[in-house]
């Protein structure tokens, strides 16, 4: 990790980590269009990839008024988040629960930007960059709006189809009885151990 001596190495610490935040995303998000089946998802994945992109140049606009050379450095949070995402798109699911998968996966990596957004915003204030500010609020608007619309969607009609879906799934649950194992091979303790004399 760079040697961090002042709020603005900081900053640009963070920048760099959201700038690669963002490329993971660019890369991740074709993919979870594809997994959709409802087509508003699919249509507010696909805006949101275009946000994406811009945001990506508004954060290379925010390198060099920083006089930084745009540059990411690993963001291991945001891939673990993409990684969650990919594990529930491997599973076998009814579209609907699928979709509501892939919401619940999306907005937790948004609420992770908006974290990180509003962390940068408030310094670049407290150091004075003004337009660098400006430039990280939008993108944190961006993020936001986009939040809401997966809630909006989620609670639209996607929540109520993923439910009414798995209702009809009820066969599949046959197979449940056969997961339990006991495992009692954990010592009982013994309260007493008599002696034969
Ligand atoms: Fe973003
Ligand atoms: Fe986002």
């Amino acid at each position: 990790m760079a040697e961090l001596t002042s709020l603005r190495d900081a900053l640009i610490e963070e920048i760099k980590d959201l700038y690669d935040a963002e490329k993971q995303l660019t890369k991740a998000m074709p993919k979870m269009a594809k997994a959709a089946t409802s087509q508003d998802l699919r249509t507010a994945i696909e805006t949101h990839l275009e946000e994406t992109r811009g945001q990506m140049s508004r954060l290379e606009q925010v390198f060099d008024l920083l006089d930084e050379r745009a540059k990411g450095k690993h963001c291991a949070g945001m891939a673990g988040i993409i990684e969650e995402g990919s594990d529930a798109m491997g599973e076998d699911a009814p579209g609907s629960v699928m979709d509501a998968c892939i919401i619940a996966s999306a907005q937790r990596a948004e609420h992770y930007e908006m974290a990180a957004y509003g962390t940068v915003v408030a310094w670049a204030e407290a150091l004075d960059e003004a337009e660098v500010a400006q430039l990280l609020q939008q993108t944190l608007d961006e993020e936001k709006a986009t939040d809401k619309k997966l809630s909006a969607l989620a609670e639209a009609g996607i929540n109520e189809a993923a439910s009414a879906g798995s209702d009809e799934e009820e066969d599949d649950e046959e197979d449940e009885d056969e997961e339990e194992e006991e495992s009692t091979t954990v010592g009982v303790p013994r309260s007493s151990s008599r002696k034969r004399s």
